[in-house]
């Protein structure tokens, strides 16, 4: 088995070339994985030829995002398994955001996880990711550094509510800035669990809401288009969820506050709530895994801390996967 950085994961066996989350447009592969709907993993889609395999929900997740036509998809059920030739593929959850699947890859020449986006906390929205037993391990790092130990979730909510309610009691209007898939879900349900303040949704944020409500995740929230939505801000009465990018600076109403891990190094008002595993997270999934060779992935220069703290508390050998190929066979490292 062979594997490589190829811009996405290319895993070969046996003749039989697979690649996960590629960013190119020309793909001359068997088949193209997909683990979840955030743009830079989703590029294959956009690839017509390439046979691709993803959740149902990722696909509906993208074509939110102007993709009309899906050409050569396979949905991929939780457990189900996928034969290609003699590569076998099975998904598991990632924890990260709706039908976002790590996905085992089973050759007899031994067994792959690739984890795409992780998160093994338990959240409000999907299932925390599940470890694997495998002989190599392709882990994302995006906090993959000590520096990166978040709070528990309960101390972030409570800290938005309470935030929250100083901004209202100012007479301003607090907005949580964040992904629009994932984080975004994540807040509406803080407030809908641990407060009674009613949430209002931005457009993009509300399609991919109803993206998750099909698939049994209920939330409350006003859409803003809403008539409803200008008079619960008229009357100072609800907090906005809107897009990380979204611009606020024409109101003075507005206070806005990011959400996302990077708070952990922002100087302006944030909360650390993420969709991602941080450094003790990671450690421990890859602890759990038990694999033979880790390679660590999209996380900038966090990939080779992440492999440096692998190889020296984990006793396991570990590299950026964009830094050699990996041959592996039955056992022989
Ligand atoms: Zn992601
Ligand atoms: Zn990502």
């Amino acid at each position: 088995m062979r594997i490589k950085w190829e811009s996405g994961v290319s895993i070969e066996h046996k003749g039989t070339k697979i690649i996960l989350d590629p960013h190119s447009r020309s793909l001359n592969y068997k088949a193209a994985l997909i683990t979840h709907a955030h743009v830079d993993h989703s590029h294959a889609f956009k690839v017509n030829y390439i046979p691709k395999f993803s959740s149902e929900e990722t696909r509906e997740l993208v074509m939110l995002d102007g993709v009309s036509r899906v050409d050569r998809w396979r949905p991929i059920k939780e457990k189900e398994r996928i034969a290609i030739d003699e590569v076998e593929v099975i998904p598991h959850p990632s924890g990260h955001v709706l039908g976002s699947y790590e996905f085992e890859i089973a050759t007899p020449e031994g067994t792959v996880l690739f984890t795409g986006d992780l998160n093994t906390r338990e959240s409000r929205t999907v299932k925390p990711a599940e470890p694997v037993q495998c002989d190599i391990l392709i882990i994302e790092s995006t906090y993959g550094s000590p520096d990166f130990v978040f709070p528990p979730d309960e101390i972030i909510a409570r800290d938005m509510v309470d935030w929250a309610n100083e901004i209202l009691n100012a007479g301003k209007i607090p907005v949580f800035q964040a992904d629009s898939l994932g984080n975004a879900q994540e807040i509406i349900r803080i407030f809908n669990e641990n407060s009674a303040t009613p949430v209002v949704s931005h457009r993009r944020v509300s399609r991919i809401n109803r993206v998750y409500e099909t698939h049994g995740c209920r939330m409350r929230y006003v859409d803003m288009e809403d008539e409803h939505a200008r008079e619960l801000i008229l009357n100072r009465n609800a907090v906005i969820v809107a897009p990380k990018r979204l611009d606020l600076s024409f109101s003075s109403d507005y206070v806005s506050a990011l959400v996302s891990g990077w708070a952990l190094k922002f100087r302006r008002k944030s909360f650390p709530l993420s969709d991602h595993a941080d450094f003790p997270n990671l450690m421990e999934f890859i602890s759990d895994c038990k694999p033979k060779i880790v390679l660590t992935y999209h996380g900038g220069r966090h990939d080779s801390i992440l492999a440096k703290y692998v190889e020296k508390k984990l006793k396991i050998r570990a590299y950026p996967i964009d830094l050699i190929p990996t041959s592996f066979q039955s056992g022989i490292v």
